[in-house]
């Protein structure tokens, strides 16, 4: 097995700004099988909250999975373009 030698390049680790990250929640209430009602994929944190107070309204229901999902991108250090 051979060994490459790699440059140590300092990357930033930055939020894609060209891709909307994503919310969404699940309700997981109920004792022998969860209700499992979802939101939906949603762009804005507050549409996936409102949505869980109406259902919490609506059904009693107080337990949620939510989930949380955005683009990453490396970007180099100035001046080292990416050849
Ligand atoms: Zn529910």
């Amino acid at each position: 097995m051979s060994r490459r030698l790699f440059r140590y390049v300092p990357f930033t680790i930055v939020q894609d700004a060209t891709a909307e990250p994503e919310y969404e929640a699940r309700c997981v209430s109920g004792d022998e099988s969860e209700c499992g009602a979802e939101s939906g994929v949603r762009h804005d944190p507050a549409a996936v909250e409102e949505w869980q107070r109406k259902h919490t309204q609506e059904t009693r229901h107080t337990c949620y999975r939510r989930d949380f999902a955005d683009y990453a991108v490396m970007e180099p250090p100035d001046g080292l373009g990416v050849r």
